[in-house]
């Protein structure tokens, strides 16, 4: 199936031929609070990829064909050693047969576990090179030092931003929409609300634009910030229209879906979990089947519980549920050190 209207036309030529970009849209059984006029349904963005994490997974779908076609000998990634992207990407970069290093802020931990553990596997130590705290805000410049050693043995080479943050990954952010509005089509029907979490914001930045390029000013979309604030995502937003009106060479369709920000109802600072998130992982685990990792998707279904009981949803619901499950495997003793609660 292609992608509806102007989408097709726009971005059909800049995704990876292979790669899927459908996920399913199912009614989500337990944890948020549902009625019959109010259905709860969840869309399984953790389906697309079982190894890197739906928002990522929608990036690559364009950032990969563009980084194979330029052709670089090397392809730095840039993250914490916990970063889904730095540990998504390098999957498929390698898997690829791409020569892959990595610039990493130095952990506080040690011990590999976690992300860190699997993309130590991944990577040889010579394509891993630990920044200190210290230098992490010079980041970008000692990638460019890096590029420039490389290239004076010859060696081309490109750097990803920390999280994916690109040019390159706008025609696969769109594809969201596109996805929804199929969704939309298959169920038959009109939700009312969508609820998406957002690190760099990139991914809603997808759905908003594309929602307002297919016309798309419903359903209403309600963000849980786990990092940044709302003037960062609208700087990042405004970035994007820009390159979309570039891509578009037309002014975008002036009508936006209502956006709302939610702060996280609990361990609101990014990359902090609690009591709170930990046993809601066991409870969200128990009642719904779903095993979401605490840093992202826990504090997001939390935080719509939350919001769902201070004010009833009064029409079919959506949550995005991006994935992330193999991140779990750095939680495994926080996780375990709290009593099952259901
Ligand atoms: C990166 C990530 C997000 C957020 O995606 P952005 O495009 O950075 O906003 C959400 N959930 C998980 C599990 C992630 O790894």
């Amino acid at each position: 199936m292609s992608l509806p209207d102007p989408l097709q036309h726009l971005i059909g030529d800049k995704l990876d031929r292979e790669m899927n970009w459908k996920s399913r849209c199912h009614r989500l059984n337990g944890y948020l609070p549902a009625t019959c006029s109010s259905p709860v349904f969840i869309k399984r963005e953790d389906e697309l990829n079982a190894n890197a994490v739906g928002t990522k997974h929608r990036k690559y779908l364009s950032l990969l064909p563009t980084l194979e076609h330029n052709g670089n000998d090397r392809i730095i990634l840039i993250g914490s050693a916990h970063s889904n992207n730095v540990m998504g990407l390098a999957q498929l970069l390698r898997s690829r047969g791409m020569d892959v290093s990595v610039l990493i802020k130095a952990p506080g931990n040690s011990r590999l576990m976690g992300n860190h553990l699997l993309l130590t596997m991944l990577l040889p130590p010579d394509r891993i090179e630990y920044i200190s705290h210290r230098e992490w805000p010079q980041v970008m410049e000692i990638a460019d030092q890096r590029v420039a050693e490389l290239n004076k043995r010859g060696v081309s080479a490109t750097v990803i931003a920390e999280g994916g943050y690109n040019e390159a990954v706008l025609p696969g952010i769109l594809t969201l929409a596109a996805d929804l509005h199929r969704n939309i089509g298959e169920l038959g029907i009109d939700f009312t609300d969508i609820w998406s979490d957002s690190g760099t914001g990139v991914s809603a930045i997808g759905l908003l634009l594309g929602m307002r390029l297919l016309g798309l000013s419903e359903p209403r979309v309600h963000i849980t910030l786990i990092a940044g604030s709302p003037d960062e995502f609208q700087h990042r937003y405004q970035q994007f229209a820009q390159w979309l009106t570039k891509l578009m060479q037309q002014p975008l369709p002036p009508r936006c879906p209502e956006v709302r920000f939610m702060q996280p109802a609990s361990a609101a600072s990014y990359g902090s979990i609690n009591k709170t998130i930990l046993s809601e992982s066991w409870a969200i685990a128990r009642q719904t089947g779903l095993l979401m990792d605490p840093v992202y998707s826990v504090k997001h279904f939390y935080t719509v519980k939350c919001a769902m009981e201070r004010q009833a949803p009064t029409g079919p619901q959506l949550i995005l549920y991006n994935g992330g499950t193999l991140a779990m495997c750095g939680f495994q003793s926080a996780l375990a050190s709290q009593q099952p609660i259901v």
